[in-house]
């Protein structure tokens, strides 16, 4: 018998405050039609990312948020086509969609997803290193700041897809010194141990901030920024003359608390650039990223750490784990096994 509804999960209210598990539920729904020029996919592993949880609440780029009960809770996939209305995809297929959502199947848009090989790289990394989170490490790293041979470079939220990413690429790049600073033991221990970095500052522990003098003694001279102004200050203050900084994320900020605020003085004295990052810059990109980052996945010259649940019903319960920080890796979702 043919399938004709499906599971998804949506939100029970509308939000006003950082999500929880208990915030979502899963419902039958009608399984989509095959748009035009577009496909069907059966949804195979889900990114849970930090803008999810803004986007939820109206808080991210001006999207609306989904309309409780019924709407499509915002997520990238990796899929496999099971119905098609476009010449160039065919069945069995797989692809990657930023559009996919909590969902068991998603129709897509033709212009809305891009084909991913298998035996390229594991299928699961298009979903973090070669997927968005990657593309945004990327762009920082070698379209923003253009990273150099020498360049000592810091990160923070370092055990995240974005930073470990960034991390290797600026490794592979030629930087001198990778450094990290990270939530915890676990974490730091996996960004020294998986992603390669020289170094990893805890920062829950006393005397983080002295122990970068000895990684560090002449300064860095590059910074990547996904946690707020804190950090921020703290690179600032640690930065060689005219170093490079990325502004990429605020994860300390984005659900409550005072606005990401910096003082001014030290970046002049520091004669530094700053460079705001917004990854939908680089969409038309996404080929070129794929073609250089593909083959160092492969090899293990970039490495990928995941925190994975099982299930569509546990999106919500890795979603709140990541809201509080507590994930380690790129947070994935497996809906369904990679072939059927
Ligand atoms: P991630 O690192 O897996 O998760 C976010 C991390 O932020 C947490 O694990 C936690 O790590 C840290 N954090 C610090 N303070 C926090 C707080 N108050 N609440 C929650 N987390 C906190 O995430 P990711 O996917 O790699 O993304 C990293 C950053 O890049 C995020 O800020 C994200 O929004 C941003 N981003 C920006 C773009 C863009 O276009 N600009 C695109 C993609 C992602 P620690 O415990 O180590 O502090």
């Amino acid at each position: 018998m043919v399938q004709t509804d499906m599971k998804q999960i949506v939100l029970k209210n509308a939000l006003s405050a950082k999500p929880k598990a208990s915030d979502f539920t899963p419902i039958q729904s009608q399984k989509p039609q095959c748009p035009k020029s577009g496909v069907v996919i059966r949804v195979i592993y889900i990114s849970v990312d930090p803008y999810v949880g803004s986007r939820i609440r109206g808080k991210h780029m001006g999207e609306i948020p989904p309309v409780p009960m019924e709407g499509k809770i915002p997520g990238a996939a990796v899929g496999q086509v099971i119905e098609t209305n476009n010449r160039e995809f065919h069945i069995g297929d797989y692809v990657y969609s930023m559009e996919a959502g909590w969902r068991e199947f998603a129709g897509l848009k033709e212009g809305t997803f891009h084909k991913v090989d298998p035996e390229a790289a594991p299928l699961s990394s298009y979903v973090g290193a070669l997927g968005m989170p990657g593309l945004t490490a990327w762009a920082g790293v070698t379209q923003l700041t253009q990273i150099r041979k020498g360049d000592v470079f810091l990160v923070d939220a370092a055990a995240g897809p974005v930073a470990g990413t960034a991390g290797q690429i600026a490794r592979a790049k030629g930087a001198s010194k990778v450094i990290g600073v990270a939530g915890g033991e676990e974490k730091c221990q996996m960004v020294v141990d998986t992603y390669g970095f020289d170094a990893c500052l805890n920062y829950k522990q006393d005397g983080w901030q002295e122990e970068l003098k000895e990684h560090a003694p002449d300064g860095i001279s590059v910074y990547f920024e996904n946690v707020g102004a804190d950090m921020l200050a703290f690179a600032v203050q640690n930065m060689q003359l005219y170093g490079r900084a990325i502004l990429c994320g605020l994860a300390a900020h984005y659900h409550g608390g005072p606005p990401a605020t910096t003082l001014i003085g030290p970046i002049i004295g520091k004669r530094a650039t700053f460079h705001g990052l917004v990854v939908y810059d680089f969409y038309d990109q996404w080929q070129n990223f794929l073609n250089e980052m593909a083959p160092l996945v492969k090899s293990g010259q970039i490495n990928i750490c995941e925190d994975r649940v099982d299930g569509l019903e546990q999106a919500p319960v890795l979603l709140e784990k990541l809201m509080a920080g507590a994930n380690v890796g790129k947070c994935v979702v497996v809906v369904a096994p990679e072939t059927v």
